[in-house]
C-alpha cells in the first residue's frame, strides 16, 4: 500500500479503479514511412474510429442536451469527410512519405490558422473544431485498435490537474472520485467536484503521477485528503466503515427536508444552491434548496466548442426558471477567463490572467456576446423568477453601462413584441474589495448583492486561487474579507437591497452564526450543502 496526502475539497470516501485521464492532445511526432499505402489504410480506420465515437457522443447529448447542443457533433463529423481537409492530409501522406499522425497535425494547424485569421466570428470558432476533430483523429492513430474504455464501471479520475472544460466533459456516470496531482481547492474543478457530489482530492504531489496506472485498485477519503493506492485490508474495511457512517449522516440530513431555515429564535434566511449547468437542476430540487443563487452560466460556453447561441441559451435558462416553478432563480452573465479559459473566444495569453481580462470586462469590451446572453435572459425571464447578476464589478460606471445595454436589450424586445418579465431583480457579485469599499455608492443602483467568496479572498489577500503552493497563506475567516461582507451587508440594507453570499464561504458552518448576524438574507451553497447549511442555522441562537 502507499499513500499520498492531497487537500480533501469534498468530503467523502470512494473506493474503486483508477483511471488515468487521457489528454486527446497528442504530441506528434514527424516519422518516415515506406509504405504510403498503408499509412493512408490507417488514417481510413482511425477516421472511421472517429465517426463512430462522434456519433455516440452526438446520441448522448441528443438524449442529455437537446438538438441544438448536439449539433456541433455532426458538423464534426462532416468536418472528417470535408474533401479539403482530407486531400490536404493524402497528399502531405504521399508527397513527404510521412506518418498519418503527422500529416494530419500538420493539416490542422494550417487550416486552423487559416480558420482564425478569417473575419466573420463564426468562421474564427471553426479553428477549434478542426483542432478537436484532429486531435481524436491522431488519438485514434495512436491506440488504433485498443478499444474505448466501453465498460460502465466507475473509476476514480487522477490525472496531473483538469480545467474546468475538462471537468465538464467527463462522463459524470463514471466517475467515483477525482485525484489530481496539482490545482487549488477554490478552484473551479474543485468546485464541480463539490456540486457534482463527488469525492475529490487535489495536490497529491507530482510522485503520485508516477505511482498511478490504469485499473490499480486505491481507496480515496475526501475528508482527510488521503489516497491509498492497492490499500490493505484493514484500510479498506476502515473506509468502508467510514463510508457507511457518512451514508448515515448524509441520511438523518435528509430529515430536514420540507424544514425551514429559521434560527432557536426565530431570525429566517434563505438557503439557497448553486449550479454549472441544467443537469444539475435535479440534485437541487433533492437537496431542497429554496431557489438558485449562483447559476454559473459560462459553462455553457465551456461545454460548446462555439459560442452558445441566443436559442441554445433561452432554452437551457428557461429549462431552469421552469424546473425551479416560480422559486428564485439568479443567473450570472458569463464569467470567461482567468482558469475558464475558452479557446473560440481567442482570449489573448495574459501574464496574470485573474487580473485581465475576464467576466464583465469582457462582456463590455464585445457588446455582441453580451446582448446575445441579455436577450436570452429576459426572453426566459417570461418562464419564471429570474435574477440577473453581473461578475467582477469594480466600479459605478460598470455598473452605468450595464444597465444601458439591459435597457437596450428590452426595449429591442418590446418592439419585436416579445414578452419578458418586468420584474426581473439585478444584482452584482461583491468579488472584489473595490466594489465592497464603494458598495454604498453600488447598493442604490441594484435589488441585490452576492458576495464572491472565492475571488473576495484571492483578491483581498493577494493570493491566487489557482496556486496551491500559497494555500497556507489563505486565511478563509481573515478579518479583512468578514470586515468588507460586513460592510457591503450594511450598504446593501442602508439602501433597500438584499445581500447573499455565494463563494465557498457560505457553506462553512462555522461561520453560519457570523453571518446571520452581519444580516445576510441568502446563503447559496452546492446543492450537496444545502442540508448541512440548514441544520447549523436551525442549531444557532441568536438571542444569547
Ligand atoms: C466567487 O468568486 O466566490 C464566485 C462565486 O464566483 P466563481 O467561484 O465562479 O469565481
Ligand atoms: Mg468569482
Amino acid at each position: 500500500m502507499t499513500v499520498f496526502n492531497g487537500k480533501g475539497v469534498y468530503g467523502a470516501i470512494a473506493l474503486g479503479k483508477i483511471s488515468v485521464f487521457k489528454r486527446r492532445e497528442a504530441k506528434v511526432k514527424r516519422v518516415h514511412v515506406e509504405d504510403t499505402q498503408a499509412e493512408l489504410k490507417r488514417l481510413e480506420e482511425a477516421k472511421q474510429r472517429s465517426v463512430e465515437q462522434l456519433q455516440q457522443i452526438y446520441d448522448k447529448a441528443l438524449r442529455e442536451v437537446g438538438e441544438a447542443n448536439a449539433q456541433i457533433f455532426e458538423i464534426h463529423i462532416m468536418m472528417i469527410d470535408d474533401d479539403d481537409y482530407n486531400d490536404s492530409i493524402q497528399s502531405i501522406i504521399e508527397t513527404q512519405s510521412v506518418n498519418a499522425e503527422y500529416a494530419v497535425a500538420v493539416t490542422a494547424d494550417n487550416f486552423a490558422e487559416m480558420f482564425a485569421s478569417m473575419e466573420d466570428a463564426y468562421m474564427q470558432a471553426r479553428s477549434a473544431d478542426v483542432k478537436d476533430i484532429s486531435n481524436r483523429i491522431i488519438g485514434n492513430l495512436s491506440d488504433a485498435g485498443a478499444d474505448e474504455e466501453t465498460d460502465n464501471e466507475k473509476v476514480i479520475i487522477c490525472a496531473d490537474d483538469l480545467a474546468p472544460s475538462e471537468t465538464v466533459l467527463l462522463d459524470k456516470d463514471r466517475v467515483l472520485a477525482f485525484v489530481t496531482a496539482f490545482g487549488s481547492s477554490n478552484s473551479h474543478t474543485a468546485i464541480l467536484a463539490r456540486n457534482m457530489n463527488i469525492p475529490a482530492v487535489i495536490g497529491a504531489g507530482e510522485e503520485f503521477l508516477n505511482a498511478i496506472k490504469d485499473g490499480t485498485f486505491a481507496a480515496v477519503d475526501g475528508y482527510t485528503g488521503e489516497i491509498f493506492i492497492e490499500p490493505d485490508e484493514q484500510t479498506v474495511e476502515r473506509l468502508e466503515k467510514k463510508r457507511c457512517e457518512d451514508e448515515d449522516k448524509k441520511r438523518l440530513l435528509q430529515e430536514l427536508k420540507g424544514k425551514e431555515n429559521v434560527t432557536l429564535d426565530g431570525k429566517r434566511i434563505n438557503i439557497f444552491a448553486n449550479i454549472g449547468g441544467v443537469d444539475h437542476i435535479g440534485a437541487v430540487l433533492a437537496s431542497d434548496a429554496g431557489g438558485i443563487g449562483l447559476f454559473r452560466s459560462e459553462f455553457l460556453y465551456l461545454e460548446s466548442s462555439d459560442y452558445p447561441t441566443e436559442e441554445q441559451q433561452f432554452a437551457a435558462y428557461k429549462k431552469v426558471l421552469e424546473s425551479m416553478a416560480g422559486k428564485k432563480v439568479i443567473i450570472r452573465t458569463l464569467d470567461i477567463g482567468a482558469d475558464k479559459q475558452v479557446d473560440y473566444f481567442g482570449l489573448a495569453k495574459e501574464d496574470n490572467p485573474a487580473l485581465g481580462f475576464r467576466a464583465i470586462r469582457i462582456c463590455l469590451t464585445r457588446p455582441e456576446i453580451f446582448k446575445t446572453q441579455l436577450r436570452a435572459l429576459y426572453r426566459a425571464s417570461a418562464f419564471g423568477n429570474l435574477g440577473i447578476m453581473f461578475p467582477m464589478i469594480t466600479s459605478v460606471s460598470e455598473l452605468e453601462k450595464i444597465k444601458a445595454v439591459c435597457e437596450e436589450v428590452k426595449s429591442s424586445l418590446k418592439q419585436e413584441g416579445i414578452p419578458f418579465s418586468d420584474s426581473v431583480e439585478l444584482g452584482i457579485m461583491i468579488e472584489t474589495p473595490a466594489a465592497a469599499v464603494i458598495s454604498d455608492r453600488l447598493a442604490p443602483m441594484v435589488d441585490f448583492f452576492s458576495v464572491g467568496t472565492n475571488d473576495l479572498t484571492q483578491y483581498t489577500l493577494a493570493c491566487d486561487r489557482q496556486n496551491a503552493a500559497i494555500e497556507p497563506f489563505v486565511d478563509t475567516h481573515h478579518e479583512a474579507i468578514l470586515r468588507l461582507i460586513e460592510m457591503s451587508a450594511k450598504n446593501a440594507h442602508a439602501n433597500g437591497a438584499w445581500i447573499g453570499i455565494c463563494g465557498e464561504l457560505a457553506a462553512d458552518t462555522t461561520l453560519t452564526e457570523t453571518f446571520l448576524r452581519m444580516g445576510i438574507d441568502e446563503l447559496s451553497v452546492s446543492p450537496t450543502f444545502v442540508l448541512k447549511v440548514r441544520d447549523a442555522v436551525r442549531k444557532t441562537d441568536l438571542s444569547k
